[in-house]
């Protein structure tokens, strides 16, 4: 039986960081869900389709293939980047994702990557709807103040072009969507372990992780 590991919580909150760093000292494969959200909705802004237009969102939805390979996002076989990252897509991405059939798509392309291998999966409904029988459920949360610091940081290192004003709005913005919607909202699993990551360092973070795993 694989070993799934469930992190959860709002715009960065470090989830990414997190998972990203843990896969990697445990072997285990890194899976980026919003990495998803965002890449239908960058085919959806590419072609022109208008973003409340939910039947052509879920015929393009079917029609493509979106996967991981080593950890890199291919859309039909190209390679998806930073392109993703941008305030376009961000400020998109949580309409696109609130349509029952789109997150149905995405939740059965997910769970079809954690039968036959470990995971480090992030997200916002992993814990609660992905993989209910996660062997560790974790709950990242920060300050709006901080988790919109890091984005900028973050997106400043990608060279995507922004301001820390437009990021914690897009941050609030996202988060009520997220957390409002009807399908899979954004909410802490009963059985995750909440970490507030707002005064910790990534070590500090990755080592309280791993003791979790050990107990
Ligand atoms: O994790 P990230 O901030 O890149 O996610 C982008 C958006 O994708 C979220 O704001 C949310 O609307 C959507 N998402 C989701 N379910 C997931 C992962 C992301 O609805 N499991």
């Amino acid at each position: 039986e694989p070993i799934k590991i469930a992190i959860d919580g709002p715009a960065g909150a470090g989830k990414s960081t997190i998972a990203q760093e843990l896969a990697k000292r445990l072997k285990y494969t890194y899976i980026d869900t919003g990495a998803m959200y965002r890449g239908i909705t960058y085919e959806v802004i590419k072609r022109g389709i208008d973003i409340n237009d939910q039947t052509a969102i879920i015929e393009l939805a079917k029609k493509i293939n979106i996967n991981f390979v080593k950890g890199d996002l291919y859309i039909d076989d190209v390679l998806i980047k930073s392109e993703i990252r941008s305030n376009d897509v961000s400020q998109r991405v949580s309409y696109i994702a609130r349509i029952p059939e789109i997150r149905e798509i995405m939740v059965n392309a997910q769970r079809k990557i954690a039968i036959n291998q470990n995971v480090v999966m992030d997200g916002r409904d992993i814990g609660t709807n992905v993989l209910v029988d996660a062997q560790l459920k974790l709950f990242l949360t920060a300050t709006v103040e901080e988790r919109s610091r890091r984005r900028y940081q973050e997106l400043k290192e990608k060279s995507v072009i922004t301001s820390l004003k437009e990021i914690e709005e897009d941050i609030k913005k996202r988060d009520k969507m997220d957390e409002e919607r009807s399908c899979a909202p954004l909410v802490m699993a009963k059985d995750a372990i909440k970490i507030d990551t707002t005064e910790k360092t990534i070590e500090e973070i990755i080592q309280q992780i791993i003791y979790l795993l050990g107990e």
